[in-house]
């Protein structure tokens, strides 16, 4: 069996259902392969899905930023609800990122300043008040939850940030389905339950895929969205060679316990908090628990992945207690569950933390890889990056040495997306964590 289209897209999640409904828009037909049965069941269905502003780049401030007015125009973006009427909902509940070394704010609020996100600087008096279920204090650095220095008393007090326009996506798989369904009516076919086992070239160019069952598709234009399977998929297309950057799995928890009293408010969860000084984040969900993650805090090994389909999608014990003991240090009311409830799952991280989004040294093949548990919220917008590159390059331009631009028209910025490169060296600015 054999089947053309003028672009496959390897990946159903989010950011591939995103690019295949940007490219469809660009004219194309397009096919969506995965090997999953419907589309956001791979790393996607695990996100936090959080919308926030804070990245340690221009570049990243600024897609974050325009971003989120997709998820605020969900429905005109799409072009239409979901096949049964409904969509994804983005809760704005604004964000709290406390202070912490290595994350102090100045830096960031530079990049608020030009990009446009507003902001407020809040003391740890004011913190207080504002949230008074939160403890302000200094534990800085974050400690291994069963040494003894992670009971000491704290040192002081921090202040942090405010970002209102902040919030998060209920749920993450739904709206990699909304993508989808929008995807369709573009035109846009999906093949589920198909693993792409090769790469097709001919005289130096991708030519297409071949399919696990024996099938093939005839295609000039490939992209690799395969999540934590970007590498693999990579080594298939014979690409890595000229990655600087590379990808890696990481194995990370999230847990759900209940809010403590007073966070969510009239129905409303509070807003979600970054917190470096204990090394956790954590959002309500709409039914009143709190998801708690982890932002790798030093002290902690992290848990690399040889094998994507290999890992333990249980939450841990002891996961569990380090995220859940470092959240109940802030939040003094929360009450700790002893069974451990949550989840397991893959970021497909890069060396650096910031995704890479571009073309291969195989002409015709593309990659949105390496988005470091961090670019759901880029979502809507990758599709539009992908598709920007991809003109470029078909049309003979090469972007590694002429990169393609963008303009962001909420901030009136014109972003090189050489910022996503393969090409790049690791970022210096990077946080090297979830934070991008
Ligand atoms: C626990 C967790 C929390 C996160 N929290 C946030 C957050 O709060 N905010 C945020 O912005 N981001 C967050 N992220 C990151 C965000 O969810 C991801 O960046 C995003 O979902 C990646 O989407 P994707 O489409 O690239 O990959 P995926 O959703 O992983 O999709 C890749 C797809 O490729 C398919 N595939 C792989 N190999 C093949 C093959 N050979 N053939 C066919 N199909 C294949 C898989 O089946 C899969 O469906 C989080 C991620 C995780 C795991």
């Amino acid at each position: 069996m054999g089947r053309t289209a003028d672009a496959v897209v390897i990946g159903a999640g989010v950011i591939g259902c995103a690019v295949a409904h940007a490219l469809a828009g660009s004219g194309r037909s397009v096919l969506v392969v995965d090997r999953n049965p419907g589309p956001g069941q791979g790393s996607t269905s695990a996100s936090s899905a959080i919308i926030r502003f804070n990245y340690s780049t221009l570049a990243g401030v600024a897609t974050a930023w325009e971003a989120h007015w997709s998820w605020l125009e969900w429905e005109d973006f799409l072009g239409g609800p979901d096949e049964d009427g409904s969509l994804a909902r983005f809760w704005r509940t604004g964000s709290l990122c406390l202070d912490a070394p290595g994350f102090e704010p100045a830096k960031v609020l530079r990049l608020f300043d030009q990009v446009g996100v507003p902001y407020e600087v809040f003391t740890a008096e004011e913190i207080r008040t504002a949230f008074p279920w939160l403890d302000p204090s200094r534990h800085y650095p974050p400690k291994p939850v069963d040494s003894e220095e992670f009971w000491d008393d704290p040192r002081g007090e921090i202040g942090g940030y405010v970002t209102p326009d902040a919030g998060f996506v209920d749920d993450p798989g739904f709206a990699a389905h909304n993508l989808a369904t929008a995807a369709r009516r573009r035109g846009v076919q999906f093949w589920f339950r198909s693993t792409v086992s090769g790469v097709r070239r001919r005289y130096e160019r991708v030519v297409g895929v071949d399919l696990a069952d024996g099938s093939r598709i005839d295609s000039p234009v490939v992209v690799n969205v395969s999540g934590p399977h970007s590498g693999q998929v990579n080594a298939l297309a014979g690409v890595s060679a000229d990655f600087v950057v590379g990808t890696r799995p990481l194995r990370v928890e999230t847990h759900a316990v209940p809010a403590p009293p007073g966070f969510h408010l009239g129905g409303k969860p509070g807003p979600l908090v970054a917190d470096l000084d204990l090394g956790t984040y954590f959002r309500g969900t709409p039914s009143g628990e709190l998801l708690i993650g982890g932002s790798e805090p030093a002290c902690d090994p992290l848990e690399w992945v040889d094998d994507p389909e290999g890992y333990d999608p249980k939450a841990t014990r002891a996961l569990y207690e380090a995220q859940v003991y470092r959240a109940a240090r802030r939040l003094p009311d929360l009450t700790v569950p002893g069974r451990p409830s949550g989840i397991g799952a893959l970021y497909d991280v890069a060396d650096d933390w910031i995704p890479i989004y571009d073309k291969t040294a195989l002409p015709g093949f593309y990659v949105a890889i390496g988005t470091s548990g961090n670019q759901f919220k880029n979502a809507p917008l990758v599709g539009a990056y992908l598709t920007a590159i991809i003109e470029a390059c078909e049309s003979g331009i090469d972007h590694d040495e002429t990169p393609a631009s963008f303009h962001l028209p909420r901030s009136g910025l014109d972003l090189d997306l050489s910022a996503y490169s393969r090409r790049r060296q690791p970022s210096p600015d990077s946080s090297n964590t979830v934070m991008g």
